[in-house]
């Protein structure tokens, strides 16, 4: 018998055994003819996963916040303006970094499982100059989705760099870099990506190349500092040995086989299976009786599905009974309802067993709660969204 629990968390996620494979290669030296190889691609590939075929990448140790911490300490001086469409955790965060950096911060919020309306962003731009505003693709504290082509719209008819947190997105719920007007693009290998947690990914526009150029004081954070980093990707997209501090080599080598793997799959057919076992687990949960954090479907993303417990039922016993039936969620993250919701996370190499896997731990777990329900309706809804 399998001696592992199916981990169906938001990050990080289940990793393919190739991507696990490459983690434990005989670690090179980082100016190893192969593996300068291995960086110069994954540079290349990372063009083709966030759609920005002009974008410059930048691939750093550390995690998904140092990625934010990338964009925000080279983009900001002291006194520079910035809007956050705050959506969750993750917005409340972004406001915090970008202070640090001296960023008059202002927070445009909806009510917890809400987004703010385009109005109202178009609005606040147009109340005040702002020279940055930040966005998260998917608040994974509340699981609501963002619509970053509209946004990306208004921030061009304003001339505001948008920074786009895409930590539980990128590579799962679709975002288009260039098309859609996006300045920054950030991430983290653990999600989507499919790479054990330890790297920072993002990608940046000419636009904010520009910016980051005008700048008038030096970046305060060292490590961030793009000046340091870009020689350093330019060197490997030439194919040319270069140092600034020691890449970490196993997780990039990682980093370009699920990188591979995705394209593989192509960026399209990767979406649409995001949004099929989104739809399949969040049926399942809907006919479970069940309601979501986000108010409306359409505010849902494809990456994760965060359910409010039913009522009568503890929260707590739910999630060890769930993780007693061999699949392991997450509570709840978001300071306002955090006992009263869990989260799934299903993006990356997420399978429709994964799914079915899932939907049959939480009612196995329902039902040893005594909550009442006919049992099998939650699999027969993820079943009927997969058959289509
Ligand atoms: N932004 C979002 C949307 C996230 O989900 C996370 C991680 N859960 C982060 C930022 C921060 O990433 P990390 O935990 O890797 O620092």
């Amino acid at each position: 018998m399998k001696d592992r629990k199916l981990l169906m968390i938001p990050g990080p996620i289940e990793f393919e055994p190739a991507v696990l494979a490459a983690l434990g290669m005989p670690t090179t030296s980082h100016i190893a003819p192969d593996f300068i190889e291995v960086f110069g691609q994954v540079l290349e590939r990372m063009r083709e996963v966030f759609l920005a075929p002009e974008g410059q990448p930048f691939v750093v140790a550390g995690s998904g916040t140092f990625a934010m911490d990338l964009a925000g300490a080279n983009l900001i001086e002291t006194g520079d303006r910035a809007l956050v469409v705050n959506t969750g955790y993750f917005g409340d965060r972004y406001g915090d970094l970008l202070s640090r950096y001296g960023a008059e911060v202002a927070h445009l919020r909806a009510p917890v499982g809400g987004r703010p309306a385009l109005r109202a962003v178009e609005e606040a731009l147009e109340a005040r100059a702002y020279k940055l505003m930040t966005v998260t693709h998917v608040d994974t504290s509340t699981g609501v989705v963002t619509d970053i082509e509209a946004l990306g719209e208004i921030a061009r008819v304003h001339d505001v760099l948008l920074v786009v947190d895409g930590v539980c997105s990128i590579a799962g719920q679709e975002l288009q870099m260039d098309a859609w007007g996006v300045d920054v693009a950030l991430t983290a290998s653990q999600k989507a990506i499919g790479t054990p947690p330890g790297l920072a990914l993002m990608m940046a526009s000419p636009r904010a190349m520009d910016a980051f150029w005008a700048r008038k004081t030096p970046v305060s954070n060292y490590y961030a500092d793009w000046g340091n980093w870009l020689p350093i990707m330019e060197a490997y997209e030439a194919r040319e040995p270069s140092y600034f501090g020691t890449p970490a080599v196993n997780l990039i080598t990682a980093l370009n086989v699920s990188l591979g793997l995705i394209l593989r799959e192509g960026m399209q057919a990767s979406f649409s299976r995001h949004i099929r076992i989104s739809e399949a687990c969040k049926a399942a949960i809907e006919a479970l009786g069940m309601t979501q954090v986000p108010i409306a479907p359409e505010l849902a993303a494809a990456t994760m599905t965060a359910p409010r417990f039913p009522k009568g039922v503890d929260g707590r016993a739910l999630l060890a009974a769930i993780k007693a039936a061999g699949v392991v969620v997450a509570g709840g993250l978001h300071p306002e309802i955090k006992g009263k919701y869990f989260r799934i996370g299903h993006m990356g190499a997420v399978s429709q067993g994964d799914v079915l896997a899932t939907v049959g731990a939480v009612e196995t777990a329902l039902a040893e709660l005594d909550y009442q329900f006919e049992k099998g309706v939650g699999l027969a809804a993820a079943m009927a969204v997969l058959a289509t």
